[in-house]
């Protein structure tokens, strides 16, 4: 299937390992340029030359922390035409609530929801007078069924959701569209994090905690950078205009409810 967006620009944060990557390569499949975003140098590059290979289309690196003012803004200089962003970066760390304070709060915000925010003001008024933008935020399931020891995503994310619900309809109208992707567990460093939280909150041994973790998925395995990624290149297709403000699962079955 030809997605029709070959030459158009991606603006990918996060995009050096994991569900990011993941974005990053299936959009490049589809002969989408890419600027790719992350802290580490080592690893975005290797990605970037990986995908480079593999594809054959145009990668620029931006090592930055896509959660600070400085690094929106180089990242953002890297992109002149953003046609589609995705929206990524680490998730908040997980723990108890009786220990989050105003600040921990406050960098949970500022990272999951108001980078994103930030990130989608600074480039829609070009998609839209360009009319062609897409632009999808990796969430999390926890957005729709809330993990109680990740508390500080569980609120931040629901934020970031809440103003794409609304800003999603104002926009369509100019074939802008804002979608979010919502990943259960997946097979990426993060899922390591999630299995090291649980061995330690529960006296499991982390493969312990790897079983209980995919006992809750119908599925029965975790899911595939690559398959996430397929997801988010649909979703920015040329033909995919009349989608916006949803929120989609890929989550093996694991959210149990009969409406999505
Ligand atoms: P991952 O494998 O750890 O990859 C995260 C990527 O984002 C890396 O390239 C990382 O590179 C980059 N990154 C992290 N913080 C950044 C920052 N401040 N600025 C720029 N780049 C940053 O994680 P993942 O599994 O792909 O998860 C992606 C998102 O999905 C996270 O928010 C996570 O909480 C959420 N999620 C994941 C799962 C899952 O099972 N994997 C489930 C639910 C939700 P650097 O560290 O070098 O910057």
């Amino acid at each position: 299937m030809d997605l029709k967006i070959a030459g158009r620009t991606a603006l990918v944060c996060g995009a050096s390992k994991g569900l990011g990557k993941g974005c990053a390569l299936s959009l490049a499949m589809e002969g989408v340029n890419l600027v790719i975003a992350a802290r580490g140098r080592d690893a975005l590059e290797s990605t970037a030359e990986e995908i480079r290979k593999r594809t054959g289309v145009t990668v620029h690196t931006v090592v930055c922390d896509i959660t600070t003012p400085e690094g929106r803004e180089v990242a953002l200089k890297a992109t002149p035409h953003v046609d589609i962003l995705v929206t990524n970066a680490g998730g908040p760390p997980p723990g108890d609530f009786h220990d989050w304070r105003r600040d921990d709060w406050i960098k949970a915000v500022d990272s999951n929801m108001i980078a994103p925010i930030e990130l989608i003001r600074q480039s829609i008024d070009g998609m839209i007078d360009r009319r062609f933008g897409r632009i999808i935020n990796i969430t999390s399931s926890a957005v729709k069924a809330p993990i109680a020891f990740l508390g500080l995503s569980n609120g931040a994310r629901a934020g970031l959701t809440g103003f794409v619900a609304g800003l999603s309809r104002q926009v369509v109208k100019h074939n802008v569209t804002i979608n979010n992707l919502l990943p259960g567990p997946h097979a990426t460093d993060r899922l390591g994090a999630a299995s090291q939280s649980i061995a330690t909150s529960t006296g499991k041994s982390i493969e312990e905690a790897e079983q209980y973790l995919l006992a809750q998925i119908p599925a029965g395995r975790f899911g595939l950078p690559d398959e996430f990624g397929l997801a988010c290149a649909f979703l920015c297709g040329a033909g995919a205009g009349y989608i916006t403000g949803q929120n989609l699962l890929l989550d093996g079955g694991a959210y149990g409810g009969t409406f999505g």
